[in-house]
């Protein structure tokens, strides 16, 4: 299992991480192995939004002699009335589902404090100013959360909070479905109405979260990695072709910011599916000849950092310059961090020597040797 710095968390979680909310369709002694033997093969990272006792008391059991070597995501707003969930702000409800959680973990913290769930603008201004954030900070200071995230499906919701300063990580929706469709208030309909051959490309509001993600070193977790199941499913998939699990959570980690996917698990055996990632060929993580053969879809000229394009003969990481061009060009001024990341590359664009053997491995026809161009004179190496 390859680890990552969660960014200014500082935390070193798996790569590959545990969503927790199918644990509660499980016999409870069933459901507390499967995500002990996920800790096994090297999972340290887990999420729990759900309210329901149920799930809370399994990960509680299932880290019972192991709390100190997990990283637990809890949900602060993510409350149970009446054996139902409810999404709320209302300090009345929040304090209690949060108490409740940390008896639940038998433990005094949760390592990242996770402000529940905001895509609407109208809850963004709720839960911001009033009660509820100064719960949160009262949390952060009492050292029961040891780091503010917060969970969104949103781009534009998700930049917000990278420009607050005091949310360090993100818990956000990926996966090359979703990155094509414009931000969205309401994730239900996201899909509503689309036309699917109106795929074009990353949308550039997601684009530019996951580039204000990495300037700022705000750390993404990723959930809906899969959508569901439903790229695994050629009918079901809006590309009209069929993933499977080592390309879908490439692709999530090959987004900027991205330090781990939170994968759902049902058996052992897809826990394993999702750690064999870690031993993959390059071939079988290649998401972008799939997307390049879809009937639906026009990625065409955009780097989606898949680095298909590689080996290059002066030893250029192209994936991690078109990355860094991307990241520079959209701004006035280049971040000194931004300059210091790019300059620390074993080898730079000046480099290129133009053969452009990239170009024709590249799915997707980006003009790499102009890009090693415009990346040399801006970052001036
Ligand atoms: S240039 Fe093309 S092949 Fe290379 S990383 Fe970008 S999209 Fe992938
Ligand atoms: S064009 Fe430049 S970046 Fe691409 S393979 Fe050749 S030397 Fe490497």
């Amino acid at each position: 299992m390859e680890y990552r710095k969660l960014g200014k968390t500082g935390l070193m979680v798996s790569e590959i991480g545990f969503g927790g909310e199918w644990l509660e369709r499980h016999d409870e002694a069933e459901a507390v192995d499967c995500v002990k033997y996920a800790h096994e093969q090297g999972i340290n990272i887990i999420d729990c939004w759900m309210p329901d006792p149920k799930s809370r008391d399994i990960i509680g059991k299932a880290m019972e002699d192991c709390r100190d070597s997990w990283y637990v995501q809890g949900h602060i707003g993510s409350t149970y009335q009446n054996g139902q969930y409810v999404r709320t702000r209302d300090l009345k409800y929040v304090r209690p589902a949060f108490e409740d959680l940390l008896e639940r973990f038998h433990s005094d913290h949760v390592d990242l404090g996770m402000i529940h769930y905001i895509d609407s603008m109208d809850d963004w201004d709720a839960a911001m100013n009033g009660d509820y954030i100064r719960y949160v900070h009262e949390l952060h200071e009492s050292g029961k959360i040891r780091h503010i995230g917060l969970s969104t499906h949103n781009p534009r919701i998700g930049k917000m909070a990278v420009e607050t300063g005091f949310i360090e990580m993100i818990l956000f929706s990926i996966n090359p479905a979703f990155d094509m469709r414009p931000a969205t208030d309401d994730l239900d309909s996201m899909f509503e109405g689309y036309d699917k051959g109106d795929f074009s490309g990353i949308d550039p509001e997601r684009a530019e979260f996951y580039r204000s993600c990495e300037e700022h070193e705000v750390g993404i977790t990723v959930m809906k990695g899969f959508f569901g199941g439903r790229l695994f499913n050629k009918e079901q998939s809006p590309f009209g072709v069929e993933f499977t699990p080592a390309q879908l959570i490439h692709y999530s980690l090959t987004r900027p910011g991205v330090a781990s996917i939170l994968c759902g698990y049902d058996t052992k055996e897809q826990v394993d599916a999702a750690v064999a990632y870690g031993s993959a060929s390059e071939e079988e993580k290649d998401y972008a000849s799939v997307i390049a053969s879809a009937p639906l879809h026009s990625y065409s000229g955009q780097c989606t950092y898949c680095g298909h394009c590689k080996p290059c003969p002066v030893d250029i990481d192209i994936a991690m310059v078109n990355k860094f061009y991307d990241l520079a060009s959209a701004q006035k001024d280049i971040p000194e961090s931004v300059k210091e990341h790019y300059k620390a590359l074993e080898h730079t664009a000046a480099e290129c020597i133009g053969c452009k053997g990239c170009e024709s491995r590249c799915p997707f026809d980006v003009k790499v040797a102009d890009r090693m161009k415009k990346t040399a004179e801006l970052f001036g190496c």
